[in-house]
């Protein structure tokens, strides 16, 4: 059988360190000859070097591989004159031009970690947001109006289309769990600003609509600023959660803090066909090149390819692969020995990552 070719992006900042440890567990659950990783250029610190952040083998590469796994992109001073990141531009660009629409963002409390929340334990947060990646506000990146630098406008973007298939994906995700840690029922909320702007009323319609096609999933609704406390206060009450480009990224970073911070927090983003996979951080450059970031946002991403490669190929082993090594993710973490040092311990990034390929062992 041949190998799976998986395009790797180091990146920036902690991008090479985390995205170095994910392959090395993968290698270790999958096996030397089960996937063959192709290193490509990519980035802010790329574009320094070379003027592209994306360059042309580099896209093509992604676009044939079977799927694309990446540390993390952006550096701080690293800007167009707009002032916008360069960085970004690498997964912004991937996402529209392989429309990548899906982008999964579980928050999953495992043993080990303690939430910032008081009294919730493993088992009650247990949830996934899905972000729409291709629409929304971040649709009109690099096209806004500055008037005369008096007058500024960026443009929030919905169709119908993206919203129908983003609604069609939480609502199938949610067939496919058991529910709500609060009450086991199968519920998509629906997060927008409905009260607000009529593109946002529309997101909820469409949504509304896609629903009657779930009769087994309840449809539920709520206002993206009143959410960031019921994801605090009521965490267990959410399964899944579809929102607004722009909204689901500030969501998942919020969802992220309930459950041990950004370097425990995965993310795929995907399409019909194909998948990009990285943590839900970004590039973390206070703390990149000391080995002190944590790799398991990147390795539990890691998982999710597998997961997904295995779905898409039927192929169980991948499948077997990923829980393996979320099972092993979490009894690093129970056991407690080895603790990375945003969840207030003092391993190293590779001393996680060797404690992690020690239990698949
Ligand atoms: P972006 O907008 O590109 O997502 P950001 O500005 O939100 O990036 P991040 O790079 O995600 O910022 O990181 C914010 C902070 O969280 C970092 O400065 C770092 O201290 C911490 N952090 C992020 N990722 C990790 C990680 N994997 N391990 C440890 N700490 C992390």
């Amino acid at each position: 059988m041949s190998p799976y070719n998986i395009v790797t992006i180091d990146g920036d900042g902690i991008g090479p360190e985390v995205c170095r440890a994910a392959v090395r567990v993968l290698t270790e659950a999958c096996g030397a000859d089960r996937l063959r990783f192709i290193a490509h250029e990519g980035g802010a610190t790329h574009y320094v070097r070379s003027g592209q952040v994306l360059p042309p083998d580099t896209f093509e590469a992604c676009r044939s591989a079977h799927a694309i796994l990446h540390g993390a992109a952006g550096l701080p001073g690293v800007t167009y004159a707009d002032g916008t990141e360069v960085g970004n531009d690498l997964h912004l660009q991937l996402r529209f031009k392989l429309d990548l629409y899906a982008n999964v963002r579980p928050i999953r409390l495992v043993r080990g970690v303690k939430s910032t929340l008081a009294d919730w334990q493993p088992g009650q947060i247990d949830y996934v947001i899905i972000r729409e990646n291709t629409e929304g506000l971040y649709a009109s990146r690099g096209a806004g109006v500055n008037l005369r630098s008096e007058v500024v406008t960026d443009t929030l973007v919905m169709t119908r289309k993206g919203i129908e298939r983003v609604a069609r994906f939480a609502f199938q995700l949610a067939r496919k769990r058991s529910g709500a840690p609060r009450d086991q029922r199968r519920r998509v909320t629906v997060c927008d600003k409905a009260n607000i702007l009529r593109s946002y009323a529309f997101f909820r319609a469409v949504c509304t609509e896609v629903a009657e096609r779930f009769p087994d999933v309840d449809i539920d609704y709520a206002y993206a600023d009143a959410i960031t406390v019921h994801m605090l206060k009521r965490p267990d009450f959410y399964d899944v959660i579809v929102a607004e480009n722009m909204f689901g990224d500030i969501l998942s970073d919020l969802g992220a803090g309930t459950i041990g911070g950004l370097g425990m927090a995965p993310s795929a983003e995907l399409g019909d066909e194909r998948g990009l996979f990285q943590g839900a951080h970004g590039s973390a450059p206070d703390i990149a090149g000391l080995d002190a970031a944590s790799p398991l946002a990147t390795i539990l991403s890691g998982a999710m390819m597998l997961q997904w490669l295995g779905d898409q190929q039927g192929d169980a082993a991948l499948s077997d692969a990923a829980s393996r090594i979320e099972r092993a993710v979490e009894s690093v973490l129970a056991a407690g020995e080895v603790v990375p040092a945003d969840q207030g311990g003092r391993a190293r990034c590779s001393e996680v990552t060797e404690a992690v390929c020690r239990q698949l062992s």
